[in-house]
């Protein structure tokens, strides 16, 4: 099967463009009616849900961040009666309140539906048998996974995160053939398949990866510890969960599932649009969505979109790889710096794993980067003359990408901590 939904999937822009505007519509005028902080919103800008006919209007409707879902929490921005809520999801901040989403069985039906057709386009079938080893709780990643491997008929397996060990007897026992979970997860059950010798034992194929931002050299990394390929799956709990968008055989960006999800990227500066190529911050405009409207949702991603058809066959708006979160950004001596750029750099030195950890600090009102690396197995700290010319060329291409200096630091295989779930790579100490 090359396509879940080959009506939707390879639609034309023009009818594509005219299905969306009709959404669209319905969408306003369901907030507008049910939400009464969308109401508050449209009124304050002087909108009507009639006065928005068409796509090309979006950029006239106000922004929603993740505070408004914070500060009507738990469930003041629902639009439904909880009689029809079917189930709740959640994801904790780093700081504050959790964010509440809630789901109707049509919601349900839609999630099941775009996660099908990413799972196709990664080129997963009925015939899989579907590993997930996203956490199964609030978080989306389980049960998004879950119900998109049902969806499309593969063996479903809710293995969930955690005890590596029996993951791996799994993976053997159960012939588990597509993999589900986050890249750096994936990075770690690579290497415990190594460390294990079973890697000829394990039948796994396909990769479905996604939560956190990685970049194309972990791809590479992941495909060659686990011998399958890897694609790259994007979605957010306030947006749907996973499946908002994938990437397909060609690889050249993330197909967004546009008949419910409307893309446009912003300036973060100016939020004004910006052309299509230059990367901003990604918007999302849900159209279809019944207990929790989204209009106008800025992620904080930061990302390029291409509307340009696809050589899969497909004329879903591809959204590149995400290079990094607003959020995420640390400013290190005035300088812009995302960990996705650091990793970039490591990754495509010998020598070095891709276990990594990035310490800020301010010493003397100046501001400090310590790159913590690991060395691979087969690199001892007794090779003291090898380290040290790896060390200087680590620290020559950071200042080259960064355009900062940074320390860099050596340490045993094995030191950094290993994530089940995203990874967290910086300590901020200022
Ligand atoms: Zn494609």
């Amino acid at each position: 099967m090359k396509y879940w939904n080959p009506e939707i999937e390879t639609m034309s822009r023009d009818a594509l463009t005219a299905l969306q505007s009709e959404r669209l519509q319905k969408a306003l005028r369901h907030a507008y009616e049910n939400c009464k902080p969308y109401r508050a919103k449209m009124e304050s800008a002087g909108l009507q849900p009639g006065d928005i006919k068409s796509v090309e209007e979006l950029w006239k409707l106000p922004m929603t961040v993740k505070n408004d879902l914070r500060d009507t929490y738990p469930y003041g921005m629902f639009a439904v009666p909880m009689k029809d809520v079917v189930r709740i999801h959640a994801s904790s901040g780093t700081t504050g309140k959790q964010t509440v989403v809630g789901y109707t069985a049509g919601d349900i039906a839609i999630w099941g539906e775009c996660m099908a057709r990413c799972l196709i386009m990664a080129g997963a079938n009925s015939e899989d048998i579907l590993h997930v080893s996203y956490g199964y709780g609030l978080f989306t990643g389980g049960l998004g996974g879950h119900i998109g491997g049902e969806t499309i008929g593969a063996a479903t397996i809710p293995a969930s995160t955690g005890n590596t060990k029996r993951q791996l007897q799994m993976f053997t026992d159960f012939g588990s053939t597509v993999l589900l979970c986050t890249p750096s997860y994936a990075m770690h059950l690579g290497d415990a398949v190594h460390e294990a010798g079973i890697r000829d034992q394990i039948k796994l194929r396909v990769g479905v990866f996604g939560a956190e931002p990685w970049t194309e050299e972990m791809r590479d990394e992941i495909e060659n510890r686990l011998g399958i390929r890897a694609h790259d799956i994007y979605g957010l709990s306030e947006v749907m969960g996973p499946g908002v968008s994938c990437d397909c055989e060609q690889r050249n960006g993330l197909h967004v599932m546009e008949d419910h999800f409307l893309v446009e990227i912003i300036d973060p500066a100016t939020g004004k649009p910006v052309p299509d190529g230059t990367p901003g911050e990604l918007v999302f405009t849900c159209v279809t969505k019944e207990a929790l409207p989204l209009i106008r949702y800025n992620t904080r991603d930061i990302c390029t979109i291409d509307r340009s058809p696809c050589a899969c066959g497909r004329n879903l708006t591809r959204m590149g790889k995400i290079t990094g979160r607003t959020d995420d950004m640390l400013i290190i001596r005035g300088v812009n710096v995302f960990p996705s750029q650091v990793e970039s750099v490591l990754l495509g030195i010998a020598g070095v794993a891709p276990y990594y950890r990035l310490v800020v600090d301010r010493v003397n009102n100046l501001d400090t980067l310590e790159i913590q690396v690991e060395m691979t197995e087969g690199l001892f700290s007794d090779e003291e003359r090898r380290i040290e010319s790896l060390v200087r060329r680590i620290e020559k291409e950071v200042l080259s990408a960064l355009g900062i200096s940074a320390k860099v630091t050596m340490v045993s295989h094995g030191t950094i901590e290993r994530f089940e779930g995203k990874a967290k790579r910086v300590l901020d100490r200022r």
